[in-house]
């Protein structure tokens, strides 16, 4: 074509490229101001060669309006998130978001004989079975063992529990790992990671070849609340050092506890947490969330799904170690104000689940206090905490 032609075909195609691959390496804005001005630089440089001077000074600052005023317009009626998408809508990426193996082998479950399911009877009818944003609460009577255990047996997952016996709370330790041992997630691999401040004092225990126990040392601190409090910390800090490696899921639990019935594989899932057996029936504005808005672990008033026990929580390691980074960042704050949340770090977790809402709940049959009276709704007592002299045990 002849040199003029060419003068103006490489400015457009030049702001067409800028356009196209410049929302990819740097925000829109910075695109708006680098079309006109490459434009202008080669319409000034370019032009001078096939037209006069004149004709290039009246040029530039019409195709830099033009330019400016197109741009511009749609860079106010549109947010520049949505423009800088539209390349990698309208052009087939090379790299694919997602890579899902085609080739893997569906887990196939094999046959088993056991009552047929019917959507119009339910299981029971006397408790709540799905939280409002459909999380499962796991009651007794409402699920077939043998069919989660089939499924869950390919999977090849380790579970690893982590709990706490410092200073007289060695004391538990037996009847934790005995029931445990027992069970916890039964004929199923778990890792018991227990964290102590008297790894002498550990009682040597069989366990199933399945279960492995892993003592690890750690600090006591005079008050039990910041005993209590720091698990969150020393949990998070262990799980980017060593869990994130070793463990799929991981749970939470104290130690001052018993365990008197399966807990199996329906405790299984992302973000797990457990509802108090004291407070289940409570309505919202009179359980034990904390309410003073100086604390982090606040919860405004008339807000609040279930209350939460901080003595049984769990989830996928990645859950849990954003769950136990954030409840520990707001003790810390806490700290720094000289505030110290009501029930000191299960404050926190409960704040922490009204804003990420479990995936899966545990019924009060997970977490049944020995000093209350069983109502007919609970059927089984799976876990229960140890009845212990407070003053004597945390002096
Ligand atoms: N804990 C401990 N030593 C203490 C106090 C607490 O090891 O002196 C650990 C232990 O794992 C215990 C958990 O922190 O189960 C929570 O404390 P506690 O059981 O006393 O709280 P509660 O269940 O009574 O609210
Ligand atoms: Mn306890």
């Amino acid at each position: 074509m002849d040199i003029k032609k060419v003068h103006i075909v490489i400015p457009i195609v030049m702001a067409g490229i800028i356009g196209y691959f410049g929302t990819e390496i740097m925000d829109i804005k910075k695109v708006h101001i680098l079309i006109p001005i490459v434009m202008a630089g080669i319409i000034g440089y370019l032009g001078t060669k096939i037209m006069d001077i004149k004709e290039v000074h009246i040029l530039i600052p019409i195709v830099m309006a033009g330019i400016i005023g197109y741009l511009g317009q749609v860079d106010l009626d549109e947010t520049s998130l949505v423009i800088s998408r539209i390349p990698h809508i309208s052009r087939p990426s090379s790299q694919p978001v997602r890579q899902v193996d085609l080739d893997e082998t569906s887990l196939v479950i094999s046959r088993m004989s056991y009552p047929q399911p019917f959507v119009d009877k339910p299981q029971r009818t006397d408790v709540l079975l799905m939280s409002p944003w459909l999380a499962p609460i796991m009651w007794e009577g409402t699920f077939n063992r043998d069919i989660l255990n089939a499924q869950y047996r390919q999977k090849k997952f380790v579970v690893g529990v982590a709990t706490f016996a410092v200073k007289k709370y060695v004391r538990f330790i037996e009847g934790f790992l005995g029931s445990a041992n027992k069970f916890f997630l039964s004929g199923h691999r778990v890792n018991f990671y227990l964290f102590t401040d008297h790894p002498e004092k550990v009682p040597s225990m069989k366990l199933a070849p399945e279960k492995s126990l892993f003592i690890i040392p750690v600090q006591n601190y005079s008050r039990w609340q910041d005993i209590s409090m720091n698990r969150m910390d020393i949990i998070s800090n262990r799980i980017r050092t060593h869990w994130h490696y070793e463990v799929d899921y991981l749970y939470s639990m104290d130690i001052d506890v018993q365990m008197f019935e399966h807990i199996g594989v329906e405790i299984i899932d992302t973000l797990v947490g457990t509802i108090s057996s004291w407070q289940y029936t409570k309505p919202r504005d009179s359980n034990s969330y904390e309410r003073r808005p100086e604390s982090r672990a606040a919860i405004p008033s008339g807000e609040g799904d279930f209350y939460y026990a901080a003595s049984f929580y769990g989830g996928s390691v990645s859950e849990v170690y954003k769950l136990t980074t954030a409840c520990f960042k707001g003790v810390t704050e806490d700290r720094a104000n000289g505030i110290e949340a009501k029930w000191h770090e299960e404050s926190h977790l409960n704040k922490y689940l009204l804003y990420h809402k479990p995936t899966r709940l545990l019924s009060p049959e997970y977490y049944w206090d020995e000093e209350l009276p069983r109502p007919q709704i609970i059927r089984v007592k799976r876990l229960s905490s140890v009845r212990k002299d407070l003053e004597e045990v945390r002096s």
